[in-house]
Order: structure tokens, then sequence, then C-alpha cells
């Protein structure tokens, strides 16, 4: 059995959150012009009229090999507005986020560099990849007016509260998405006490068969909503191709197709908060595998499954209401989680396991579901990592952890 175990570090906690859902917004305002030539003038202020910040960091980097900073390029926008009457419908702090998102392109491309891998030049981004934009400074080009919010250039909007707010509103982002329109507030949350301890330890096998399984025994199904979801996107794509370029109906099925993705995005959304809820709430320590999921959804035959079991979402939500409630959250290597007997006293291991057996039956006289034995192995691993120093290793290893446990384990005879 391979001896390495690790543990994932956690992640620092941030008190700014865009938490929840964005809240709706009136579409009729939005719709509205103001906002059409903000979508037209995002791509503007990123290459600019000879002075906006890409095209301006391209030529210092082919002539100078330099690279331009923020506030010389946020000083760019500046002059660009005052140069161009019609810029100044852009609200001038959303012209500075465009740009900053041109000079966060530029620090990725150099630090890819530096690293000496190969990095691809920052390209130039159309209308259609502009589907938001951003009031960084809340009270600033947009405010609350009574129960509406009001914003630069394009008046009061209603908005559906469907939610109390929680903390001080500090930036405002106005998200257009699949023909609707969002505001999502990023607010300043005081710390929430931690939760009380409950006592309780689990682990968890993510598997295809069932969502989850955990060291209870206890397993959690997958809703699957994504292939219910199928036979809907089927059709609307469909009709979708017989639709002529160019035109309205095209548009309009075009429509179809992105609400479609979107529920069932927000169904398994909703699905993984809900869950993560629950097993942060009754548990003190969480153990999981530390499957990569980019690897695995690479093959093809299984890609459908994993990204409809939402595992990442999943994961990530486990991981971030954990830290938030001062729970502990450890990943682990998979290796062989599922090929050992989970008795302490016994450490038998099931060589001639396939793909077929979803029972153990060891010669200690341990009788348990295949994936609940792994449940089992890996909570005591992680809490192995936890107690014995000795056996952690360091977090350079991470980097080394096999990207997929032995095939045994992702390829049940369900998937497909
Ligand atoms: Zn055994």
């Amino acid at each position: 059995m391979a001896a390495m175990i690790s543990a994932k570090p956690m992640k620092p906690v941030s008190s700014m959150a865009s938490n929840g859902l964005p809240f709706r917004l009136s579409a009729m305002l939005l719709s509205g012009s103001t906002v059409m030539v903000w979508r037209r003038l995002c791509p503007v202020m990123s290459i600019g009229g000879g002075s906006g910040s890409l095209a301006e960091r391209k030529y210092a980097w082919q002539i100078e090999k330099r690279s331009v900073n923020l506030s010389e390029t946020e000083a760019l926008a500046q002059r660009y507005r005052a140069t161009f009457p019609y810029a100044m419908q852009l609200f001038s702090q959303t012209a500075q986020s465009v740009v900053k998102q041109v000079d966060l392109a530029y620090q990725a491309f150099f630090r890819r560099l530096k690293a000496g891998e190969k990095p691809g030049y920052p390209r130039f981004k159309g209308r259609n990849h502009f589907h938001s934009f951003e009031f960084k400074q809340f009270g600033v080009g947009a405010r609350l007016d009574g129960r509406r919010l009001k914003l630069y250039g394009v008046g009061r909007v209603r908005v559906r509260w469907h939610r109390p707010i929680e903390g001080k509103i500090k930036t405002v982002r106005i998200v257009h998405k699949a023909g609707r329109w969002y505001a999502c507030l990023a607010c300043e949350v005081p710390d929430r006490p931690e939760l009380p301890k409950t006592g309780s330890e689990i682990g968890i096998d993510l598997n295809l068969e069932n969502l989850l399984t955990t060291s209870e025994g206890e397993r959690v199904e997958n809703p699957r909503f994504y292939r219910e979801g199928q036979a809907k996107l089927r059709l609307v794509q469909r009709t979708l191709q017989r639709k002529r370029k160019g035109g309205k109906n095209r548009a309009k099925a075009l429509l179809a197709v992105q609400r479609q993705h979107e529920h069932v995005k927000n169904q398994r959304t909703d699905f993984a908060h809900k869950l993560s809820h629950d097993l942060v709430q009754n548990n003190d320590f969480i153990a999981l595998e530390a499957l990569r999921i980019t690897n695995m959804v690479r093959n093809r035959h299984l890609s459908k499954s994993i990204l409809d079991a939402g595992w990442g979402i999943f994961k990530q939500l486990l991981t971030n209401k954990a830290v938030e409630a001062g729970r502990q959250v450890v990943f682990v290597d998979p290796a062989y989680t599922s090929m050992c007997c989970s008795n302490p006293d016994c450490n038998a291991v099931f060589e001639d396991l396939t793909l077929a057996d979803r029972w153990l039956d060891c010669s200690c006289g341990l009788s348990l579901a295949r994936d609940h034995n792994a449940a089992i192995n890996i909570l005591r691993r992680a809490k192995e990592d936890r107690w014995d120093a000795s056996v952690s290793v360091p977090s350079s290893a991470w980097a080394n952890v096999s990207p997929l446990s032995p095939p045994t384990e992702i390829l049940p005879d369900g998937a497909r």
C-alpha cells in the first residue's frame, strides 16, 4: 500500500464575499441604449483608439520589452474619455475595471513567460466577451434609492430583493446572463462565530454510482439534473440548428439554449450548497479524496457523469463553508482506498478486486459495501496525517500525487 499521505493547505479566509445569489434586475431599463453603449465601449477601452491599454502594452512589449503598469494605463483611459465625448457614457470606474482586467491578463502573461511556459499573448476581446461591468465603490455610480438601485447612466432600476443584504455593500457588478440582468453585490460581512463542536468526524468517498458515501455508511444519490435536462437541451439545440444564421429566430433559439444550461447549473449549485451545508453543520472533521477533476473529465466516457455530479462545485463550497465555520477539511491521496480492508487490525489488500465487486468480504470478518469501506479508509488516512507528523509529506509532494486513483476506482459498472 502506498504510504504517501498528504493534505491540501487550507485557503485563507476572506472577509469579502460575494455571498449568495445575485439579485435579478428589471430588464426593461437595462436593455436600453446606455447599457448597450457600455457593452460596446468595454472592448474599445481594452484596446483603445491608439491610446487604450492593450495597444499601448503591446507596443511597449514589442519595442521596449517592458511591461506597462496599471496607473499608466488608467491615466490613458482617462485621457481617452476626455478626448472622445461618447466615452463619457461609460462610468469612469467601470472603465478602470476593464483596464484592470487587461492588466491581470498581462500579469499572467509575464508570469508564464518567467516560468518558462509558452505564454499566449493577451488577445483582443470583442463585445460578446463582456457580460458584466463593475462599480468598484458602492455609493459612487451605483447606490440604493429606496428599494431601487440607481446606476450611472441608467436610472433607477427595480430589483427583486429575494433575501436581505448581509453586511456592508462594497462593490456592485451588473451581469447579463442568458438574456437576464443581475446585480452581484459583494459585501463585507463580519466574521461569523464558529459553530459549536459536534465531536463527529466523517470520511467521504466520491463515486459515480452514488454521488457520495460516508464512513457512516450513509449514501447520497446523484440527482442527475444534467441528464434529465439533456432531453430538453437536445430539443432546443436542434431548434437552434435549423435557424438561419444571423436571423432573429436564431437569436431567440440561442437564448433558449443558454437558459437551459443556466437552469441545470443553478440546480446543481443549489444541491451542492445544501449538501455541503449539512456536512459542515454536523461534522468537525471532514476527509475527502483529492481526485483531480480536470484530469478525470478528459476521459470522455466518464465526463458526463463527473460533471453531472458537480464534484468541483461541491468541494469548493464544502471547503469555503468549513473554513467559515471553523471546521477542518482534509484531502487525502486516493490511491488504494477501496482496495484495503478498513479494519485497523487487519490491513488486508484485495488484490483481485474487479469493477463488478460492489461488496467486500474480508477474511477478518469484515463485510461492507465497497464505497463504505473506502470512506472509512479515507477518514483513517486523514486522521493519520493529522496526528502522526512523521507520515505527513511536505506540500511539494502534493504536486506529485497521482491525479487518478487506480482504474478500479473510477470505472464502476454504471459508468457510461
Ligand atoms: Zn480485513
